[in-house]
């Protein structure tokens, strides 16, 4: 169907409308309740004077707040510009600035760095949320509830839109490899990603029965469209959680049930560890989508081992809304692939340097793909968009192989590549490696500057609690286990490794901290 987002809320509130759309801590919201909450949110935000095309900010971690302001802002004919509520002073003044956003919805706890950086941007309204019981304590532009109840005074304006054309969100790039890019993604991208990730979830999605456990950032591409949108399009439940505190999140299985758990690897890992998992009932989860960065398949096993789940590997980035690839859930699956394509999803490898030759089946290179879901290109910058969308294939900068069904493997980053004497070293091959060491809880591999091989190997280990491992030892268990120049020359133990606040591992800050100690 080519509808907005907005009316794709309608059409679910039309067919279930008392249905529980969200729980938050218990509280629950069914459509019907969600669907005039957003009007009113859209009306007070016209009333606010903005328009069809107008930017506004959010800066929310996962709350009832945070989809309503989402569809509210997109009721209003506005585009969400999707803000981590992480970001420093300097970080949200770019954003700000670059997207030109008129309003911003923020949680208590960012409100002074909101206002620190207002009058160098376009910003006018404020809106503060608190997710503290006594609500905001102090005295706030405007409060979320007075926000809403505001919005009574005058109905919502109708606005058109046009899906293909009209711009839905500004998805800031997660900013693990550089400069945070903001990738325009359009009501048909992200409608037509949530009707593919369907059709391979249709049975996990059931209305009115099924729960997505909603714990990775709804700011972040992967939550927004594989928990809300997909969620809210079948007519099943957010279970909604603002951070991931392992405790919290399993006394949540235990009290909600939820039976989809879409996750990022590094909050498997925790889960996995944690003592005793088997008792809080994690057993009422039946599949874990996983992406954002790459499942280690030992982990992967130990994780279906203890919680009865399936994980089903899928690969994405914001600039497709995010899905392109996923084990599907109704054929065989491969541990270690991410994947076939999604319906209408074409795509191949190329050769890495040009960009243009196919490369055979089983051969590396850089992965470009083309669909509905990809978007229309970076905002306010042309030559990014033109090196990254050619002839309506997206290049991912991901190298990747295809097997002979069309399964990808998705081996790294070009940025993350490794050369060390001349040979290519893929880190997350080491990487994998490294995990089937008993010992091992987590492992980033990077190449370090090396007068004699260009760059060398090295490894950052964080052991399992209570587990034990000398360096030595884990540099004779590399060198049994793979070639010689894919050994680390250098390892390096941690109690943790730095990450993104979606949990990927920020190889990029490993590097930078190497370089500056060399120099
Ligand atoms: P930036 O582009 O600003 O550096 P980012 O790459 O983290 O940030 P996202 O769009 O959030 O931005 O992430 C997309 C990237 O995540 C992909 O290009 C890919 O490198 C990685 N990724 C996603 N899923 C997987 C997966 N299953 N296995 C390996 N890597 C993955």
């Amino acid at each position: 169907p080519d509808w907005s987002l907005p009316q794709m809320l309608a059409e679910s509130v039309r067919k279930h409308p008392d249905a529980e759309a969200m729980s938050f801590y218990g509280q629950k919201t069914t459509y019907k309740q969600l669907a005039d909450a957003v009007s009113l949110f859209a009306s007070r935000l016209q009333q606010a004077g903005i328009q069809k095309g107008d930017r506004v900010a959010i800066m929310l971690p996962n709350s009832p707040h945070f989809v309503i302001s989402y569809y509210g802002i997109l009721t209003a004919g506005a585009v969400v510009t999707q803000v981590n509520p992480m970001l420093v002073e300097r970080e949200l003044a770019h954003i700000l600035q670059d997207s030109g956003a008129k309003a911003i919805v923020a949680l208590d706890a960012v409100y002074p760095r909101v206002k620190a950086v207002e009058s160098e941007s376009d910003v006018s309204t404020v809106v503060v949320v608190s997710l503290q019981p006594s609500g905001v304590s102090f005295a706030p532009d405007v409060t979320f509830e007075e926000f809403l109840e505001q919005g009574k005074t005058v109905p919502v304006t109708p606005v058109s839109v046009d899906p293909a054309e009209d711009l839905a969100i500004l998805q800031y790039t997660g900013g693990t490899t550089g400069r945070s890019k903001g990738a325009m993604l359009t009501h048909r991208n992200l409608l037509a990603n949530v009707i593919q990730s369907y059709e391979f979830f249709k049975d996990e999605f059931r209305p009115g029965q099924d729960r997505c456990l909603t714990v990775i950032p709804l700011f972040h591409v992967f939550g927004m469209t594989s928990c809300m949108n997909l969620t809210l399009y079948t007519g099943s439940s957010l279970v909604l959680l603002p951070r991931f505190d392992i405790k919290e999140v399993l006394e949540t299985i235990q009290r909600e049930k939820p039976t989809t758990f879409p996750g990022v690897p590094t909050m498997y890992v925790a889960l996995t560890n944690y003592p005793g998992v088997e008792s809080y009932g994690v057993n009422s989860i039946r599949t874990c989508n996983s992406g954002s960065a790459p499942m280690p398949v030992e982990l992967l096993r130990e994780f279906e081992r203890k919680t009865g789940a399936k994980i089903l590997e899928g690969y994405g980035l914001s600039e497709a809304s995010p899905t392109t690839h996923c084990n599907p859930p109704f054929t065989e699956r491969k541990p270690g692939s991410v994947g076939v394509g999604f319906p209408s999803t074409e795509y191949k490898i190329v050769d890495t340097e040009t960009g243009e030759h196919e490369m055979p089946v089983g051969e590396l290179g850089e992965l470009v793909v083309r669909g509905p879901q990809v978007m229309k290109g970076y905002w306010n910058m042309p030559e990014e968009t033109a090196k990254t969308l050619r002839d309506g294939w997206l290049y991912t900068g991901d190298i990747a192989k295809m097997d002979e069904d069309g399964y990808l493997y998705i081996m790294d980053r070009k940025k993350d590549l490794i050369i060390a004497s001349g040979y290519n070293v893929y880190p997350r091959e080491i990487e994998e490696v490294i995990y089937e060491h008993p010992a091992v809880k987590e492992a980033a591999v990077v190449g370090v500057a090396d007068p004699y091989r260009g760059e060398t190997v090295k490894a950052f280990i964080v052991l399992k609690d209570g587990a034990s491992c000398t360096e030595e030892e884990m540099s004779a268990y590399c060198k049994a286990n793979m070639a010689p120049y894919k050994v680390p020359k250098l390892i390096e133990f941690r109690t943790e490794l730095p990450k993104t606040n979606v949990g990927k591992v920020l190889r990029r800050t490993l590097r930078e901290t190497e370089a500056e100690a060399a120099a």
